[in-house]
């Protein structure tokens, strides 16, 4: 079945297809470790990630780079600000982002950093003003010269045809609206880290590093670069005039961008101060499996608003799916098959697939798999799953998984990291009742809760009825739910 992809530079759905065989390359901007990244940052991430493991579930052979911006502005300030060098700064937020990531099951591309790449960088900024792409100006600043590449504007749509021709910007983010011979290389200020290199002292912009290091990594021309869609102008923009006028070749195939995260209408961000980390979030006792999901419920290219109503429904969504695992999984169904649920598996596995080869469609994958545990469960009810169903079924529900990486009950052990980390930061008093209840209720391992849940059947089979009391009594203090079922005792976390 043919991926059909949303290709920003195009505006238009598009089959997508690797330039080269089998083999997709795949480079995404990454994070700027200044600070803790908040949960609208990582609905970008998520994004890129169902991105990458739909590719490796298609078959194709992924190679995905993504740089960490460990130099521009905000992080020579804030480094400052706590008094620290950038790169014991940068090392801190960089681990926080890849614990984040971790929990939040992203799948980790080869990493590239930017302050491991200044010599080539500068070499790069070296041959572009050799072909009179940049210019330097009297402090030793270099600055891409726009009126040279006159496709500037293509990705973003923009029509800069009345540019002020040598108008200059030296801040890594500037107005949507305004195009300027940007930043190459800064001159070093007092006080700012800064290296020495082929054309002098300084340090690189912002855009260069990704216009370097995805080349360097996946060569000139390569399938696809992502990011979130604020990045669509000025930084793609400026990373495809960089690239393309050093190489005289189309840089990039297909240009992925996600959209925003937003809360009460507004983008979610830093400087507007409406942001939730993912640590913020499970402090207050939610679980990283339902923000996940949450985050990757609306499909990419719509914003997503932000509510704990959603988080509240997400949570239930995986709590449903997990549910229906352990009863297909510990089930004693009667011997035989039944056509129809075999018929059901695979119509689904189906679905998600075409869901999400038009354009990654995430609700419609989510749906088409809650019709099939609605009917399946419906069937169990009335006696009509066989043990053979068990099987097409379950693998229905990896084959979703593989994409969505939400039914691994391995949230406790996350969490409390999180709250082990609160604690080393002085912040125990952020740690809600939820979460504390939360982690209460998981003292006991899963091969604990079995043994206990047996000792209390057999109490109960031998009519010693005060010890299978006392022992159902201790479980529900560990936050275990016992269910009777007509298959026998079964039991959950609440
Ligand atoms: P940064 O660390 O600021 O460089 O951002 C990392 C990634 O998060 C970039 O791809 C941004 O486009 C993306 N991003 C920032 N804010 C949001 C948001 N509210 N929703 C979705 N993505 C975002
Ligand atoms: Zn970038």
């Amino acid at each position: 079945m043919a991926f059909r992809l949303f290709n920003t530079l195009s505006g238009k759905i598009e089959e997508f297809r690797p330039l080269v065989d089998n083999q997709v390359r795949m480079y995404a901007c990454g994070p700027t470790v200044y600070d803790y990244g908040h949960i609208g940052n990582f609905r970008t991430f998520i994004a890129v990630d169902i991105l990458h493991r739909f590719l490796r579930q298609s078959g194709y052979n992924l190679r995905h780079v993504m740089n960490i911006t460990d130099v521009d502005d905000k992080i020579i300030r804030n480094a400052a600000q706590a008094g620290v060098p950038l790169k014991q700064f940068t090392a801190k937020y960089e681990d926080a982002f890849l614990e984040d990531a971790g929990a939040l099951n992203i799948e980790q591309a080869k990493l590239v950093h930017a302050t491991d790449h200044i010599p080539e960088m500068a070499e790069f900024i070296a041959n572009l003003a050799e072909k009179g792409f940049a210019y330097r100006t009297d402090d030793g600043s270099y600055y891409f010269r726009i009126a040279k590449f006159p496709e500037y504007g293509k990705l973003s749509k923009k029509d800069f045809a009345g540019m002020e021709d040598g108008a200059r910007v030296d801040v890594d983010e500037y107005e949507k609206d305004s195009a300027r011979d940007f930043a190459l290389w800064k001159a070093p200020k007092p006080g700012e880290t800064s290296w020495d290199s082929r054309i002098g002292r300084g340090r690189p912009g912002w855009h260069i590093e990704c216009s370097v290091m995805s080349m360097e990594e996946l060569g000139e021309s390569f399938d696809l670069h992502a990011g979130g869609e604020d990045l669509i102008f000025p930084h793609h923009e400026n990373e495809i005039a960089q690239s393309e006028s050093a190489t005289g070749k189309p840089f990039v195939r297909f240009w992925f961008h996600a959209r925003f995260l937003l809360v009460e209408g507004e983008k979610m961000s830093k400087s507007l101060g409406n942001f939730y980390t993912l640590r913020d979030l499970v402090l207050k006792g939610h679980k990283p499996s339902s923000i996940r999901y949450l985050l990757s419920s609306v499909p990419y290219r719509h914003q997503l608003n932000f509510t704990f109503g959603g988080l509240q429904q997400a949570a239930a969504s995986v709590e449903r799916l997990r549910n229906f695992r352990l009863r297909l999984q510990t089930t004693n169904f009667p011997a035989g098959s039944n056509l129809s649920l075999m018929t059901l598996a695979n119509e689904t596995s189906a679905r998600v697939r075409e869901a999400l080869s038009e354009d990654l469609n995430t609700a419609q994958a989510q749906a088409a798999l809650f019709d099939m545990v609605r009917v399946a469960n419906a069937a169990i009810d009335a006696g009509e799953m066989k043990q053979a169903d068990t099987s097409p079924l379950l693998s229905t529900l990896d084959q979703f998984d593989e994409i969505f990486a939400v039914l691994n009950d391995d949230d406790i052990a996350k969490m409390q990291r999180i709250a082990d980390w609160a604690k080393s930061e002085g912040r125990e008093k952020d740690i809600s009742p939820e979460l504390h209840e939360a982690l209460r209720s998981n003292a006991l391992s899963d091969d604990q809760v079995n043994e206990k849940v047996e000792q209390m059947n057999a109490a109960r089979t031998a009519k010693n009825f005060s010890t299978s009391d006392a022992i159902r009594a201790e479980l529900t203090a560990n936050g275990i739910l016992i269910e009777q079922t007509k298959e026998g005792v079964r039991w959950r976390r609440k």
